[in-house]
């Protein structure tokens, strides 16, 4: 789960690592009632889970209730573009009282899996794309590399500190707030957790001006209770929400190809081939192992919600789950759904005979099966093209 930056500050309070005060709006009257209680000037921050928000007037310094009015007007209609051109609209704004900066600094953990190691960044060239530091002036960048059985001491830390030339003023406060970053991203069994930038302000105080934290999933047991305080706030994709609730490994994309596949590797060739065959994927969508009448339904529903979906492309290649079971599967799917496009079914693997017998017997134009995965990706986007 990534946090939004608000949920990641709140995450960073619970460490002791110094915020800025303020709260959430999702309207500008709420947007106005937090600045009059945080305090003029302020700032109002998109929340969504996207970079470079700044660049594309998701952050606006706000001296007065006019002003709060005119930018979270603004904010809350905008739409944030990530790198791959996706589009989130914005839906909450986050209002903190403004900051005095002097500098900008940025610090991260994440995991070093060839090392096996946890990997610290540290840089006084914060505030700006940190990949971009890495590749124009990679000296800028001091790194430190933990042993998660030994840990980080404060002797340590100081000593990246030293190396990572911060202003001498910044230095008590950059170790405390590294020593409990780094905590809150071991503890939290977090995969990354950065703040970029750390600011330095013209008083000599150190605190986190942004927060970007992804906690792993697969630990969400081990931190019921942090997960239940931010999980369902993230304003995601309504179909990724649908689709988590049903367990499917689901991620929405903007084309007309509903994709289903068992397994992370075949979904992920299914949404390359469509593409390499000149049609776009509507999502990636993973159904599992154990593909049975429930799952394919569920699948098919999450899919069926998608308007953009003209054709529907089911790619499975039977080993424990069996072919047969897939193929039951979808015509007694297709009989419990009723679906907005046309499946084309292509079935390898394990009773792929049997399999392909029975949609044989249940074909239709709704419902065609295709003897390889490349035939079945060029009829399903022919069909999309054709809707
Ligand atoms: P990002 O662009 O999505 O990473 O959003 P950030 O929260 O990192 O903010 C981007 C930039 O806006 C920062 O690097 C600062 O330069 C500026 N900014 C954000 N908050 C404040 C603030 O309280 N005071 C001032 N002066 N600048 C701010
Ligand atoms: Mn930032």
């Amino acid at each position: 789960m990534d946090l939004l930056e608000y949920q990641g500050k709140q995450y960073f309070a619970r460490y002791g690592i110094p915020v800025s005060p303020g709260g959430v709006a999702d309207t500008v009257d709420e947007a106005v009632a937090v600045a009059e209680k945080v305090g003029y000037p302020v700032v109002i921050k998109a929340q969504v889970q996207v970079g470079g928000r700044g660049k594309q007037g998701g952050i606006k310094l706000a001296n007065n209730v006019d002003e709060v009015r005119e930018h979270a007007h603004f904010i809350l209609n905008l739409v944030i573009k990530d790198r791959h051109g996706n589009g989130y609209p914005v839906r909450r704004v986050w209002v903190e009282k403004a900051s005095d900066i002097a500098e900008e600094y940025y610090a991260s953990f994440t995991l070093d899996r060839s090392a096996k190691k946890h990997l610290g960044m540290l840089s006084a060239r914060g505030g700006v794309d940190i990949e971009q530091v890495a590749a124009t002036e990679p000296e800028a960048i001091a790194y430190i590399r933990v042993n998660p059985s030994e840990g980080l001491s404060e002797a340590t830390c100081r000593e990246w500190v030293q190396a990572a030339n911060l202003n001498p003023k910044a230095e008590d406060g950059a170790v405390a707030i590294l020593l409990s970053l780094y905590r809150c991203y071991t503890e939290g069994d977090a995969g990354l957790a950065e703040i970029n930038p750390l600011i330095l302000t013209p008083d000599g105080k150190v605190h986190a001006l942004d927060a970007k934290v992804s906690l792993d999933d697969a630990a969400a047991y081990r931190h019921q209770e942090v997960w239940n305080a931010f999980e369902g706030l993230e304003p995601h994709d309504e179909r990724e929400r649908a689709a988590a609730e049903k367990d499917l490994q689901y991620v929405g994309l903007e084309g007309s190809v509903g994709i289903i596949a068992n397994g992370a590797g075949l979904a992920m060739s299914t949404v390359d081939i469509v593409n390499q065959v000149g049609g776009k994927p509507a999502n990636f969508l993973d159904i599992g192992g154990g593909a049975n009448a429930d799952r394919m339904v569920d699948a098919l529903t999450v899919i069926n919600d998608d308007e953009n979906v003209q054709a529907i492309f089911i790619n499975i290649f039977g080993g424990i789950t069996r072919c047969d079971e897939i193929a039951n599967g979808i015509v007694e799917a297709m009989q419990r759904v009723t679906l907005r496009a046309p499946l084309v079914v292509r079935l390898d693997g394990t009773n792929a005979v049997e399999g392909r017998a029975i949609l044989q017997a249940n074909q239709s134009d709704r419902l065609i099966m295709q003897p390889d995965m490349l035939t079945a990706a060029k009829k399903a986007v022919e069909i999309a093209a054709k809707n």
